[in-house]
């Protein structure tokens, strides 16, 4: 069977710009499709700045590659379904329809056999109480569709603060799920290859910091069966969504149980620690996938972490005097609450680990600027 050696990429974010380099070594070429004419990919291959919904443009796109992705998922469905029409599309579909609206996604996990918490659908006045009842009076309340990084979320202490916070939301469609009192929250990336062979990362803890991912440690310091139990799951939603390339499957860890909340049908900001402290990133097996090539290792060396530069970045200068460490900068304009960069770093022990990660924590909390 040929492999793809060019694939086009739906998005040109940071995402894009880490797959389109983790492409070059292994003679893909990424072509980016974004509206954004400073889109971070375009240094990564050629850009197609056109609109999502430009017919003539996506056709184009279309033709002049092999293969589809993407790593921004609110493409709109018809868009992808007409590229689908002209090329294969991997992930498929599937993938995307089911993680982007909140209830399909809890569902699809239910019947994947992956664990969550009790969750109903808010669509009017007369489902708040049915709510109430299934999920109890302190929950979360989120948008079905289009929250990320906290957005388009409410949480709810008390019965009578749900309908208030429903208001807010502007009525919208949205999911009332429990909230759930975590000690943890960690993730799987795992990626899934064209001829269902899977490679596994290991766990990672993450913290988040008003809603947006601030660091991640892998490997998490879990125990070994939360940690088989987790990369399970991970492995059930590649193989129960057909998925073709990465994903990221986030969990909460309560009371030494998993719960899911979420799965990101693509790389995921969570897998970045892979680019230094992997055998094979993230990216790069995310683009073998989908061109049809082998796996490559998913073991991890070292103890890794990676921390999130949000609004502002250090002098390169400073992060690189930490051992261990290694910049990437986006090439974006530095606004506040704007992922503009992230620093991985690695250690032969976990004890070096958090002694180098304190050293660049300190400095990104210094840089940082959130909204
Ligand atoms: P999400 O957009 O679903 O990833 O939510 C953003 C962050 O809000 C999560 O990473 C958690 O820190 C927190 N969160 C979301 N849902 C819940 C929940 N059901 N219980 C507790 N915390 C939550």
């Amino acid at each position: 069977m040929s492999t793809a050696k060019k694939i086009g990429v739906l998005g040109g974010g940071q995402l894009g710009q880490m797959l389109g380099l983790a492409a070059i070594p292994l003679g893909i070429e990424c072509v980016f499709y974004d509206p954004a004419p400073d889109a971070p990919a375009r240094v990564a291959g050629r850009h197609v700045c056109a609109a999502w919904n430009d017919r003539a443009a996506l056709a184009a796109f279309a033709e002049s590659i092999d293969a589809i992705t993407f790593e921004f998922e609110n493409v709109p469905t018809e868009s992808l379904a007409f590229l689908a029409g002209i090329k294969p599309v991997r992930p498929g579909v599937r993938s995307l329809e089911l993680t982007c609206d909140r209830i399909k996604e809890k569902e699809f996990l239910r019947s994947a056999g992956v664990p969550v918490q009790p969750f109903a659908a808010i669509a009017s006045d007369a489902d708040l109480d049915i709510a109430l009842a299934t999920v109890g009076p302190h929950g979360v309340l989120k948008t079905r569709t289009l929250g990320y990084d906290g957005k388009g979320q409410r949480v709810v202490r008390a019965a009578q603060e749900l309908a208030p916070a429903w208001n807010e939301l502007g009525r919208a469609p949205c999911i009332y799920e429990a909230f759930v009192p975590f000690d943890r929250e960690v993730s799987v990336v795992a990626t899934r290859a064209l001829d269902g062979t899977t490679a596994v990362y290991p766990v990672v803890e993450n913290l988040h910091t008003s809603g947006i991912l601030f660091r991640s440690i892998a490997p998490a310091r879990v125990g070994d069966a939360l940690s088989h139990a987790a990369m399970k799951h991970a492995r059930s939603v590649l193989e129960a969504l057909g998925h073709v390339g990465t994903l990221a499957l986030e969990m909460f860890v309560a009371d030494n149980t998993l719960v899911a909340n979420e799965i990101a049908p693509r790389v995921h900001n969570s897998g970045h620690w892979t680019i230094q402290g992997a055998r094979t990133s993230q990216f790069e097996n995310h683009m073998r996938a989908v061109a049809g090539l082998p796996l490559g290792d998913a073991g991890a060396p070292e103890f890794a972490a990676m921390v999130n530069l949000i609004g502002g970045v250090p002098e390169t200068a400073e992060i690189l005097a930490i051992p261990g460490a290694s910049a990437q900068l986006y090439g974006k304009s530095p606004r506040p609450g704007r992922k503009v960069a992230h620093i991985n770093v690695v250690a032969p022990t976990r004890d070096e680990l958090l002694e180098r990660l304190a050293r660049v924590e300190a400095l990104a909390r210094r840089a940082n600027r959130l909204a």
